[in-house]
């Protein structure tokens, strides 16, 4: 199978929940202390290792350059946002979030790379559930290093839904996508990721990000 980033030969699935986001919610898990994950397609299948479990990954493969050197500023950035957030006191809908804390100096580089590592993820569930969202410009995004001018993020508190990511929920306009909408969710933390044609004017979308607009903080919403 090729990398669906670089076209090069692959060989390695990306985690769908960060691995630090599931050690951080599911601690010391093992073949003796196992987790159990539940998908539309089964209930109940355990997970001895947040490592090796193929089940917590994507189907479809990423190249080891791609995987280790590429994104890695990518998943970092995912990294210390999640863990900012979840040790943060008293989150609730409408508190702002001063991002700027939490990427000194870089805060617009820090959250492009949050975007990104989104847009890889992204990337990965379109391939894997055959989405017909053209991959391109995902490609081109994350090798780049530039934001995908059409891929927005809100981030809220979470109080309905499991630790997790979503299926994908499409919607189409004259038979093209107009908006796709997921959540990724850590915790008391929900990222709801978002792909929207310009004139698309969702609910979601308020309160959604984009890195050519971010500022030094967020309004966290509620989900
Ligand atoms: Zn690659």
């Amino acid at each position: 199978m090729q990398c669906w980033i670089c076209g090069e030969p692959a060989s390695s699935g990306e985690h769908k929940l960060k691995a630090s986001d599931l050690r951080a919610q599911f601690k010391n898990i093992s073949q003796q202390k196992p987790l159990y994950l539940h998908t539309q397609a089964r209930k109940n299948l355990r997970i001895g290792s947040i490592k090796k479990s193929r089940a917590l990954k994507s189907s479809v493969l990423l190249c080891h350059d791609c995987n280790t050197n590429l994104t890695a500023p990518y998943d970092k950035a995912w990294e210390k946002l999640s863990k900012h957030l979840r040790n943060a006191k008293g989150l609730r809908k409408g508190i702002i979030v001063k991002i700027s804390k939490f990427f000194p100096g870089c805060t617009k580089q820090g959250m492009l790379n949050v975007h990104l590592y989104f847009v890889k993820l992204f990337g990965c569930a379109i391939k894997e559930q055959g989405i017909p969202i053209d991959i391109g410009p995902f490609q081109q995004s994350i090798l780049t290093g530039i934001a995908h001018p059409k891929v927005r993020i809100a981030i809220g508190v979470n109080k309905s839904m499991t630790t997790g990511s979503s299926d994908l929920e499409l919607a189409s306009l004259n038979g093209k996508p107009a908006f796709a909408t997921w959540f990724y969710v850590t915790g008391c933390i929900a990222v709801n990721i978002m792909y929207a044609e310009p004139t698309e004017r969702r609910q979601g979308l308020i309160g959604a990000w984009h890195p050519s607009t971010i500022s030094k903080r967020i309004a966290l919403l509620e989900y």
